[in-house]
């Protein structure tokens, strides 16, 4: 960008040796150095544009690409909290919007700022060295253009800001769409639907129109000025010239040819400034995620849990969501080794809450979990993620084959082990029968199959797992019987010989439980097996005999 910028100053200076050279034209050896000047200036110019443009997108390219691999590997490392609490359109909006405003950034600064800045500053000090005088004329209309430029700026900034609410808009009912499918077939809600895109996308077009007038605006503001002011130096230095001042003609060739190349450069300048301002409010949402703590990380002298079996611990636990909402009330819990233990309770009583600090998923505010004695805060994630598998209600699959979402409990497990595990799960059979049996591609999220189906694929990934520990959330919904009966026996299965805590809804779950606790706001109320709760004739007595808990 130096050379670029050196290269055209170069070219207004030569005119004063080229105007010279013309004046006394008997020189020709002078006209042809002059001309060959000329030629080599533009040479190098267009050689350094070419070099300074292809660098300029690489490193522009290098990083879009290392902010978006940051941004997700702090997005990683984000809590359950952090990911309830935000829209996944606008995290959509933030990572691409924001990564192409950075691009958008950076080109503009150093394209605008760098190179322009170079170029007007190189001319300017042609200007300067052919006429200080009429250099300085031309200076003044710096600040009047400055006034009307923060004016315009300001309104920049709202713009972009309502624009991107517009555009996170879009990429929610875009998702809404996708995910809500059903709901919007049958409820007839596709004119809804439309109806809320065409505001959407007419808002952001009437944005984007308001940022073009505010882009463009710059341009006629500077030219009207400009134009002034070039007159009017015009004006003057022709005076001067006939004056009979020590100005030659070159001289005065070179400063206007500066000063007619200069203006280019700070026009543009004035709209790069307009552009940072609005990329700028893009950017800053791409740092509002790298900027947030990381909550759920590793401490620096982690340590590996120690080996199974896991006896895990709940000591004086408070859990508060943010916004002082609290979920856990001072819960002390053992869940022993080997053992299962049933969590049951009315809604919202915190047993999700409860399973998501085993998983660290969130960590206590107050108060300490437990494996062995370890505090989980203490130990390695790896050994921590080793130690635990988790099956959930909602079975998330990746849009795979079988055999692959299967193998995500142990990746480096060989196609007979994830049989094996599915046969333990009750899901070989399915499996089996399907198109292409393991190879069987499943559909985004698991589309192609059966809630059960489904469910069973979780259990024999947990399965391959093969973890000490089990965090099962027993799915609410009734699955039809038959496959009831198989997820049963795959969950059986897999609870055999592991320390297990699970959220249970059924009453076979319950009975086959060595401890049960009544979980209500956040409290154990009621502790002990089958007999003991029954016997204590409390809440827990009042839910058994309910039909609350299904078959
Ligand atoms: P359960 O699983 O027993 O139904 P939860 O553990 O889901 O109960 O919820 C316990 C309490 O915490 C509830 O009062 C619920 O409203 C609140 N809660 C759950 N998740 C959040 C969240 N992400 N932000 C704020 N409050 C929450």
């Amino acid at each position: 960008m130096v050379g670029v910028a050196a290269a055209t100053a170069a070219s207004a200076w030569i005119m004063q040796a080229f105007f010279d050279a013309i004046s006394s034209p008997g020189n020709r050896q002078k006209i042809m150095l002059v001309a060959g000047a000329v030629a080599l200036t533009f040479l190098v110019r267009g050689a350094m544009t070419y070099l300074q443009q292809v660098m300029l997108a690489k490193a522009g390219n290098r990083i879009v690409a290392q902010i978006q691999t940051r941004v997700f590997g702090k997005l990683l490392r984000q809590d359950a909290a952090f990911f309830s609490a935000t829209d996944s359109s606008d995290i959509l909006m933030r990572v691409t919007q924001g990564a192409a405003a950075s691009r958008a950034l950076i080109d503009a600064v150093v394209l605008g700022l760098v190179r322009d800045l170079l170029t007007f500053v190189g001319l300017l000090a042609v200007m300067f060295w052919q006429h200080a005088l009429l250099s300085v004329l031309f200076l003044i209309v710096g600040p009047i253009a400055a006034l009307g430029l923060r004016v315009i700026l300001a309104r920049v900034r709202n713009v972009a800001g309502k624009e991107l609410t517009s555009v996170s808009e879009i990429y929610k009912i875009l998702q809404e769409t996708a995910a809500g499918v059903r709901i919007i077939k049958t409820f007839h809600l596709e004119g809804l639907m439309a109806d809320r895109m065409t505001t959407a996308v007419r808002e952001v077009e009437r944005r984007q129109n308001a940022m073009v007038r505010l882009q463009s605006i710059t341009v006629p503001m500077l030219d009207v000025l400009a134009g002034l002011c070039i007159a009017g130096i015009l004006l003057i230095s022709t005076t001067s010239l006939a004056g009979g001042t020590t100005t030659s003609p070159g001289q005065l060739m070179s400063f206007v040819t500066a000063l007619l190349m200069a203006y280019d450069p700070a026009r543009r300048l004035s709209q790069t400034r307009v552009q940072v301002e609005a990329a700028l409010v893009s950017v800053q949402l791409v740092f509002d995620i790298m900027d947030r703590q990381e909550v759920l990380t590793e401490a620096p002298d982690a340590r590996p849990l120690p080996p199974p079996p896991h006896e895990v611990r709940f000591d004086d636990v408070v859990f508060e969501y943010q916004g002082g909402k609290r979920a856990l009330d001072h819960v002390n819990l053992t869940c022993k080794a080997g053992q299962t233990i049933a969590f049951v309770g009315p809604s919202g009583g915190g047993k999700s809450t409860l399973l998501n600090m085993i998983l660290r998923l969130q960590d206590p505010t107050s108060g300490a979990v437990t494996i062995n004695g370890m505090d989980l805060r203490a130990a390695t994630t790896a050994s921590l993620r080793a130690a635990v598998s988790y099956v959930g209600q909602e079975t998330f699959l990746f849009s795979n084959s079988v055999r692959e979402n299967i193998r995500l409990g142990r990746r480096e497990a060989t196609d007979a082990e994830v049989e094996e595990a599915a046969r333990v799960a009750q899901a070989h059979d399915f499996i089996a029968a399907l198109d292409q049996g393991y190879d069987t591609p499943i559909g985004e999220n698991g589309a192609f199959l059966s809630g059960g189906q489904r469910q069973r694929i979780a259990i024999a990934r947990a399965v391959l797992k093969n973890a000490s520990i089990l965090i099962l959330d027993e799915a609410t919904s009734a699955l039809d019987n038959l496959s009831e009966r198989g997820v049963r026996d795959g969950l059986r299965a897999l609870t055999q010989g592991r320390t297990t805590i699970m959220v249970a809804h059924r009453l076979s779950t319950v009975i086959h439980a060595d401890r049960i606790c009544y979980l209500e706001e956040g409290r154990v109320v009621e502790e002990g097996n089958l007999e003991e709760l029954l016997a204590m004739g409390g809440r827990f007595r009042a839910l058994f005999e309910s039909s609350a808990l299904t078959e």
